[in-house]
């Protein structure tokens, strides 16, 4: 491994507080955030075309790893962004549905491209037109393909939901009536 510079190192902004001599204080939610958002684990469920660019993401040009992303999980117990990818068809739902359901709290989903987002060109008998037909949403990125800047702008805007909601968003009523208006359980 090739010697890590001072200048290679990136330093995150500390979140709002109080600072004096020796000390920082601030709320736990900030702190929280703040991991959360530069260590988010992503799983890759990617089907078609769209995954090839997200490969691309993912490597060197690109360079997911500056966002603390580059421990890509395929086990949904142990991911927190469901990163979903490609035209799904509609026997797929029922599976892509029990992806998230095993994923713990607190987790996001992007739908990346016009497949996962809308079903595409593929308006058809066999494909679902839109993965929010069966699963939460949380930002949507548009294109056939997207580039790999927006997949990374949608991942940046994941981030900034991460480090701005609230520790018990995933607890509030709002938010279970919309996983039971999918039927999903909200997990402890
Ligand atoms: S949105 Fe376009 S590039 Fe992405 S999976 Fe669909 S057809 Fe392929």
């Amino acid at each position: 491994m090739g010697e890590i510079k001072k200048d290679m190192v990136e330093m995150k902004e500390a979140p709002e507080g109080y600072e004096g001599r020796g000390f920082f204080a601030t709320k736990l939610d900030s702190v929280i955030g703040m991991a959360r958002s530069n260590s988010l684990w992503p799983l890759p469920f990617a089907t078609s075309c769209c995954g090839i660019e997200f490969m691309a993401t993912a490597s060197t040009n690109y360079d997911l790893a500056r966002f603390g992303m580059e421990r890509m999980s395929f086990s949904p117990r142990q991911a927190d962004l469901l990163m979903v990818m490609g035209t799904i068809a509609k026997k797929m739902g029922p599976i892509l549905k029990q992806v998230y359901d095993q994923m713990a709290e607190p987790k996001w989903v992007i739908s990346v491209g016009a497949c996962a987002s809308s079903g595409g060109i593929f308006d058809t008998y066999s494909v679902l037109q839109g993965i929010d037909n069966v699963i939460p949403v949380d930002v949507y990125v548009p294109g056939c393909p997207p580039r790999p800047e927006q997949i990374l702008e949608g991942v940046m805007k994941i981030q900034e939901l991460a480090k701005s909601e609230s520790l018990r968003r995933r607890n509030s009523d709002e938010y279970k009536r919309m996983l039971e208006g999918y039927n999903i359980e909200v997990s402890k």
